[in-house]
């Protein structure tokens, strides 16, 4: 039995109208992306909120409180135990401090914001989100105040990184940023990878790249009796329960890399849901334990076994029947299309070689904000610099520049560099299953996703939020977060 002490037990028998709750939040969300009828929004807003509302009371109603007060004190957790003190404790200590008419007037302004931020990249109207995104500032400024940290930004980082600090993405991010630049350049002289691949116009039949997605998900191990995927806007991930994680993907009818990278890569996402202990089931720590967690999950399945010559090997002949067109096209070709190395204006569009310097300038862009060492209006001004100097390239407009992502206008500061540690980590992680289980290529080529999958699961998956990320890491890879070997990877691959 993972819970043992009857003080945590009770905590968690009250934490169950919680849980149900974000399960109901979840499945409604889940449904807004995907199948609700577009008329349906408004009311399904009144409803959503007022749900969480109701959440909230439940979370921090004095009864509640008491309960897990009484739990916090006990001596002799396990591990488990003290993993549901440190989750709750770190969401009750952030209502303590911030106080509700902050928050409010947040939820005000972002709603707001994200409206006019959308017209204004439309526009590419950078003066128009300008007063907005100063609100927002000042809003998770005093946020940040209110957590009493040692730094403002640190104060905002932990809300999607837990534990990670300023000074832990200072020192990876310095030991990145010219190595990457420069690695980036020479893989572009060396020309061996395309930068652009006439496979990205070939035009596919969707029923048969649906078909495809679906094989391909059957044999990584996605488990359809507890799963779904669907179509929406953009690709995504939700967790209803441990035996309900649904993902979806996109069509866009040509350039299939992209539907079946998504696919690859929200299957990455799912399967740490699905991963986890039961016996964690609608506990407080029966999820990921971090956003950056989360992402590596995603990027080591889709950088480092979909975007792999022995992807392509084992993938070749299934993809061959329901595409036809790649008849014309050689295994290494299809390699070289997954593997572009491009520069690119847009993050989201970035591949695996250069998408952490979008990263990194937009940490030193909200850090500045925060820190009071930039000011809004500046924004379009250093985004158009630090794109020159580290991508290469500037980008024409703001809509193509700093109006692209939808983050700052919801008031996500702090957001941004748990994706730069999703692929960090992802390196990091193929190393230690590697000194365990070998070369992965020779695992992906001969299809053994089981020993892939059960050593993600004794390592990482089955976890949840039992421990925190650092030290998740520390115990599953042996050593602190280290980009060294995201680095090396990059080179072994693209220069070799
Ligand atoms: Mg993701």
């Amino acid at each position: 039995m993972v819970f043992q002490n009857p003080k945590i037990k009770k905590l968690l028998e009250k934490y169950s109208d919680v849980w149900a709750l974000n399960h109901a939040l979840a499945l409604l969300g889940w449904d807004v992306n995907t199948y609700m009828p577009r008329g349906a929004a408004e009311r399904r807003g009144v409803a959503v909120a007022r749900l969480s509302v109701l959440r909230q009371k439940l979370f921090l109603s004095d009864e509640f409180k008491s309960i897990f007060r009484e739990a916090e004190k006990e001596e002799n957790l396990n591990e488990y135990e003290k993993g549901v003190i440190r989750v709750l404790k770190r969401e009750l200590e952030f209502y303590e401090k911030v106080p509700p008419e902050l928050l409010e007037e947040e939820a005000k302004v972002t709603t707001k914001a994200r409206v006019v931020w959308e017209k204004a990249k439309e526009k590419s109207d950078f003066k128009s989100f300008e007063p907005h995104l100063e609100k927002i500032v000042e809003i998770e400024k005093k946020k940040a105040e209110y957590r009493e940290f040692d730094k403002l930004y640190d104060a905002l980082l932990d809300l999607f990184e837990e534990g990670l600090t300023s000074e832990d993405v200072d020192r990876m991010f310095s030991q990145l940023r010219i190595p990457l630049s420069k690695l980036f350049k020479k893989i572009l002289d060396a020309g061996v990878f395309p930068q652009h691949h006439k496979l990205e116009d070939e035009k596919y039949d969707k029923e048969a790249m649906k078909y495809l997605n679906f094989l391909v998900l059957e044999y990584l191990g996605y488990d359809f009796s507890r799963g779904r995927l669907d179509v929406s806007t953009h690709p995504f991930t939700i967790d209803m329960s441990l035996d309900d994680v649904r993902i979806t993907t996109w069509y866009h009818t040509s350039d299939f890399r992209r539907s079946l990278g998504s696919v690859v890569h929200e299957f990455g996402h799912a399967l740490y849901q699905l991963q986890i202990d039961k016996a964690l089931a609608g506990t407080p720590i029966g999820t990921g334990v971090s956003f950056g967690i989360h992402e590596s999950q995603s990027r080591f399945w889709e950088n480092m076994i979909w975007r792999s010559r022995a992807f392509i090997d084992f993938f070749y002949p299934s993809m061959r029947a329901l595409l036809p067109f790649l008849k014309e096209y050689k295994p290494e070709e299809v390699y070289r299309y997954f593997c572009i190395v491009r520069p690119e204006f847009i993050r989201v569009e970035a591949d695996e070689v250069h998408y952490p310097l979008h990263i990194i300038l937009r940490y030193e862009i909200e850090k500045g904000l925060i820190e009071d060492s930039l000011n809004v209006s500046e924004i379009p001004q250093v985004w158009n610099e630090k794109m020159e100097k580290y991508v290469g390239v500037a980008p024409p407009n703001d809509r193509l520049g700093c109006l692209q992502d939808v983050h700052w206008s919801e008031g996500y500061i702090g957001y941004f560099p748990t994706y730069a540690i999703g692929s960090i980590l992802a390196a990091q992680i193929k190393k230690a299953l590697e000194s365990e289980l070998g070369n992965l290529e020779d695992l992906v080529v001969k299809g053994e996703f089981t020993k892939i999958r059960e050593w993600l699961r004794e390592k990482i998956h089955k976890w949840g939020a039992t421990l925190p990320p650092k030290e998740l890491i520390k115990r599953a890879t042996g050593e602190d977060m280290n980009p060294k070997y995201f680095l090396e990877y990059l080179e072994k691959k693209y220069l070799a």
